[in-house]
C-alpha cells in the first residue's frame, strides 16, 4: 500500500507540512497549488525538499474549469494547462488533477468533454505527463464518478485517467458498486476522506468538514472494497479539508492520517482478502471484555480523602502492593487502585495533573496481541521498571498521556492481584451493591476528540455513536460515545472548548485531558443509595424543580418521585428501559463518581439530565464565581 496525503490536509508552512508528513511515514504527498504559491522558493526547491524527506510528489492539484469551454475560453484553458505542465516538470511530478468544471460558461456534453481531454492527453503525452479527471460533487455538468469515467473512457487516451475521491462519491450517495467495473489501471489516483453525515451544501461540506477515514460517518470500507476489486494498485491519498486540522498540530494530524489508512486497509483486506493485501500484518481489532481496574495517582493526604469517599460508597480496602505504596479497594467486580509512590510514572503524572485516574486496566483475549495491533497503528507503548516478582503488564499510552494496561487469562496476568498484592481477607460487612464499571468519561480539548475517536475505534472492536452536544450553562460540551457492541467497554469522550464550562474548568485545572468521571453500576440504585447514605456518602444536590419536571414528563407516581428526590437520583427513560443515576460531589479538580442502574435494555447515558447535573456541580463548587475571578 502506497500512502499519500495532500498538503492542504494539515497546518503549517510547506516545509513544516512536509517534515510532519515524512515523519508520520507517508510515501508521497499531493502538492496543493496554494501551498506552492505561498512558498518562497522555486518549484525545484520544493521538489528537492520532498526528495530529501524521502517522499515523492504523487500529484499536483488542482487544475480547474478546463473541459467543455466555448471557443475563446477553450484556447485559454489549454494555454493554462501548458503552464501547469511546465510547473509540474519543475516540481518533478507527472500527474495533475483536473476537477470537473464549475464555470457557468461551461457547456455540457460527455462527447465534448471527452474530445477536450483527448487533446489534453496528446499534449501531456509529449511531455511524459498524465492527467487525472475528478468529478466534484458540485460540478456544473459532471458531478458523478460514473460520468467522469465515461468522459475518460471516451477520451480514449493512455495519458488520461480517472481520479476517485470518496467524498464526492459518498456525499452524493452514489452506489460504490459502480466502481467495480472500472479497470484499475485507468484509475490514476484514489483520494480518501470521511465526513460526518449532515445536510449541507456539497462545496461547504467538503471544504470544511472532511475528516480522516474512520472519524466520520461514510462507509469507506465499502468504497475501498470496490476500489480493491478493480485491481487498482496506486497511492491512497488523503485529501482532508477540515477547519480544525488546519489549526491543529501538523505532527499529530499526520500520525492520525497514517493510522486511518492502515486501519481502513486492514478492514478492507479482512473483508476482501482475494483482492486486498493487509497494509501491515497485525491482529484484528481487539474485543474488550471489561474494565479490570482504574488506577489513581495521588499524594498521601489526597489518597486518604479518596479512600474515605470510596468507603462511603461501600468499597473496602483489599490489600497493599508488595513493593509499592499502592492500595487496592474492591467492591463487586470493581478494582480501584490508589498509587502514592514518590517516584515512577504515577508520581510524574501526579506532579503534572494532580490527583487523577491516570491508568485503565482492560480485560482482553490476548494482551500481547493488543499491544501488537496498537503499535502497528502508531500508538506509543508503555513499560516501567519492575521489581523482581512483578509482572510485565502490556500497556500503551492513552488520552492525556495516561496509560492503558491489558490483562488476559493466558498467563500470570490473570493473577495480578494475588501475585503483586498482599491481599486482606474479605469481611462480612455488606457492601453497597456496586457490581462493575459501567462507563469511563474522559474530558479533552475539543480539537483532540477526532484523534481519540480514531485511536479507540482502530485498536478496539468498538463503534462510535453520533456525537451530541451537552449544555453547560457556560457553553456547549461535545460528547461522543465509544462502545463495544456487548457494552463491555463504554467510554464517553467530552470535548470542551470553553474554560467556563465544568469540563473546560476541569481541563485547565488538571492540566490536560483526563478521566473526569467513573460510572459504577448497581442492580438496585435505591437500595445502594440507602446503604451509601448510611455509610456517610454525600450525593450531589439536585434542584427541587427537576423532580416536578420528571413527574410531568414521565408520569411517575408521587411516591416514586419522592424516593428519587430523597436520594437525589436523576431519572431517564426511553423505549428500551429506564436509567437511574446519582452523583458524588466533585473531588480534587472536578473528578466525580456516578452511580447508575440500567433497567431493561436502556443503552444511553442520561444525556438529557446532564445540564441539571452540571449546573448542580458548578453550584456546589461555587464554580461560576471562582472561574469569573480567574478570567
Ligand atoms: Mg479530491
Ligand atoms: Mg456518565
Amino acid at each position: 500500500m502506497k500512502t499519500s496525503i495532500a498538503t492542504v490536509s494539515i497546518s503549517g508552512t510547506l516545509r513544516e507540512k512536509l517534515a510532519a508528513i515524512a515523519s508520520a511515514g507517508f510515501d508521497g504527498v499531493e502538492i496543493f497549488e496554494a501551498d506552492f504559491l505561498a512558498f518562497d522558493g522555486t518549484p525545484a526547491d520544493v521538489g528537492k525538499i520532498v526528495a530529501d524527506h524521502g517522499l515523492e510528489i504523487t500529484m499536483f492539484q488542482p487544475f480547474r474549469d478546463f473541459e467543455g469551454m466555448p471557443p475563446p475560453q477553450r484556447a485559454r484553458a489549454f494555454d493554462r494547462a501548458e503552464r501547469k505542465f511546465d510547473l509540474m516538470q519543475q516540481l518533478g511530478t507527472d500527474l495533475v488533477l483536473v476537477c470537473s468544471n464549475v464555470s457557468p460558461l461551461a457547456i455540457g456534453g460527455i462527447e465534448r468533454a471527452a474530445a477536450d481531454f483527448h487533446e489534453l492527453g496528446e499534449r501531456a503525452k509529449k511531455r511524459g505527463l498524465r492527467v487525472g479527471y475528478e468529478a466534484l460533487a458540485w460540478g456544473r455538468h459532471i458531478n458523478d464518478h460514473r460520468d467522469a469515467w465515461e468522459v475518460v473512457r471516451r477520451a480514449d487516451h493512455p495519458n488520461i485517467g480517472l481520479i476517485l475521491d470518496s467524498f464526492h462519491t459518498l456525499s452524493r450517495g452514489i452506489d460504490v458498486e459502480s466502481i467495480r467495473s472500472i479497470p484499475g489501471d485507468r484509475i490514476f489516483i484514489v483520494q480518501l476522506a470521511d465526513a460526518p453525515l449532515v445536510k449541507m451544501d456539497y462545496l461547504f461540506w467538503s471544504r470544511h468538514f472532511r475528516t480522516m477515514p474512520g472519524q466520520g460517518d461514510f462507509d469507506l470500507v465499502a468504497f475501498m472494497r470496490a476500489v480493491a476489486a478493480t485491481g487498482y494498485a496506486g497511492p491512497l491519498s488523503l485529501e482532508i479539508f477540515n477547519d480544525q486540522f488546519r489549526g491543529g498540530s501538523p505532527k499529530s494530524i499526520s500520525v492520525d492520517g497514517k493510522r486511518s489508512l492502515i486501519h481502513l486497509m486492514d478492514q478492507v483486506a479482512r473483508e476482501e482478502p482475494a483482492v486486498a493485501q493487509p497494509p501491515v500484518p497485525m491482529p484484528d481489532r481487539i474485543a474488550v471484555r471489561g474494565v479490570e481496574f482504574i488506577e489513581f495517582s495521588a499524594d498521601e493526604a489526597e489518597a486518604e480523602t479518596l479512600a474515605t469517599i470510596l468507603r462511603t460508597m461501600g468499597f473496602r480496602f483489599a490489600g497493599r502492593h508488595k513493593n509499592k505504596h499502592v492500595d487496592l479497594y474492591r467492591q463487586g467486580g470493581i478494582n480501584i487502585v490508589v498509587n502514592t509512590e514518590q517516584e515512577g510514572f504515577a508520581h510524574s503524572s501526579y506532579l503534572v495533573h494532580g490527583t487523577s485516574a491516570y491508568a485503565i486496566g482492560l480485560k482482553v483475549e490476548d494482551a500481547a496481541a493488543t499491544v501488537e495491533r496498537a503499535r502497528a497503528l502508531g500508538a506509543e507503548t508503555f513499560a516501567e521498571q519492575r521489581a523482581p516478582g512483578e509482572l510485565s503488564i502490556p500497556a500503551i499510552r492513552g488520552v492525556g498521556g495516561g496509560v492503558l494496561y491489558f490483562l488476559d487469562e493466558r498467563s500470570d496476568l490473570a493473577r495480578v492481584w494475588e501475585i503483586e498484592f498482599n491481599l486482606v481477607a474479605a469481611t462480612n460487612e455488606p457492601d453497597a451493591g456496586l457490581t462493575r464499571i459501567d462507563h469511563i468519561a474522559q474530558t479533552m480539548n475539543y480539537e483532540e476528540m477526532l484523534s481519540w475517536v480514531l485511536f479507540y475505534v482502530s485498536i478496539f472492536r468498538t463503534r462510535k455513536l453520533p456525537a451530541v452536544d451537552v449544555v453547560d450553562p457556560a457553553g456547549l460540551v461535545r460528547s461522543q460515545v465509544i462502545e463495544s457492541t456487548d457494552a463491555a467497554l463504554r467510554l464517553t469522550l467530552n470535548g470542551a472548548e470553553n474554560p467556563r464550562t465544568l469540563a473546560g474548568h476541569f481541563m485547565s485545572r488538571s492540566f490536560g485531558s483526563s478521566i473526569q468521571h467513573l460510572a459504577l453500576a448497581t442492580d438496585d440504585l435505591l437500595a445502594t443509595a440507602e446503604r451509601m447514605a448510611a455509610l456517610g456518602f454525600e450525593a450531589l444536590d439536585v434542584p427541587y424543580n427537576y423532580y416536578d419536571d420528571v413527574e410531568a414528563r414521565f408520569g411517575l407516581e408521587p411516591e416514586e418521585i419522592e424516593r428519587l428526590r430523597q436520594h437525589r437520583i436523576l431519572y431517564d427513560r426511553d423505549e428500551a428501559g429506564e436509567y437511574l443515576q446519582m452523583y458524588s460531589r466533585s473531588y480534587g479538580d472536578g473528578f466525580f463518581f456516578e452511580i447508575i442502574e440500567r433497567r431493561g435494555t436502556y443503552a444511553g447515558y442520561g444525556a438529557a439530565n446532564a445540564p441539571v447535573r452540571i449546573a448542580s456541580q458548578k453550584r456546589a463548587l461555587n464554580l461560576d464565581d471562582r472561574i469569573a475571578a480567574t478570567l
